[in-house]
């Protein structure tokens, strides 16, 4: 047996796979066939599917806030996971990055869905600017307008840093 990223990356709390944990135990049956690296790489470059619709300029104002606040939702939800993550990493040990690995690797995930949401929300914002819609949306997590450097101990302990102080203020 070993472990991988859930499907659900740890967002859903009542996970029939990894029980909201993020990581998944796996068969590892197919441990003597070869490595498909065609496959392998596919994996890594996941796609994520659009909610901005091409005909976006015909949607009515409610229509287009709607989708800016799901993105957003959406924003915030994966850095309450990035933060819980964070916290459970001992950056006072000498061997984190070996230890949490599979912590880093779904913080990295995490990451590149926030950054590819941010992309979505950056069509809904010219949108709204281009009608000149008075929406004006926030977000309720401070790293949710964070681009996080998962290979950067400094940036991510600074990060925390600053979100806990914040939380406690
Ligand atoms: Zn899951």
């Amino acid at each position: 047996m070993k472990t991988e990223i859930c499907s659900c990356q740890g967002l859903d709390a009542a996970c029939k796979k990894c029980f909201g944990s993020g990581f998944a135990s796996v068969n590892d049956d197919h441990k003597a066939a070869p490595k498909n690296t065609a496959t392998k790489k596919e994996k890594k470059k996941q796609k994520f599917e659009s909610i901005v619709p091409n005909n976006l300029s015909e949607l009515s104002k409610s229509e287009v806030d709607a989708l800016a606040i799901k993105l957003i939702t959406s924003l915030d939800f994966k850095s309450k996971k990035q933060t819980q993550l964070l916290n459970a990493i001992p950056f006072n040990t000498t061997t984190f990055r070996r230890d949490f690995g599979d912590k880093f690797a779904l913080l990295d995930a995490l990451e590149t869905e926030k950054q590819f949401l941010r992309s979505e929300l950056l069509l809904i914002d010219q949108e709204i600017q281009q009608k000149k819609y008075n929406s004006k949306f926030r977000f309720k997590h401070y790293f949710s307008d964070k681009d996080l450097d998962v290979t950067s101990n400094r940036q991510l302990k600074t990060l925390l840093r600053a979100y806990k102080k914040l939380k406690n203020n």
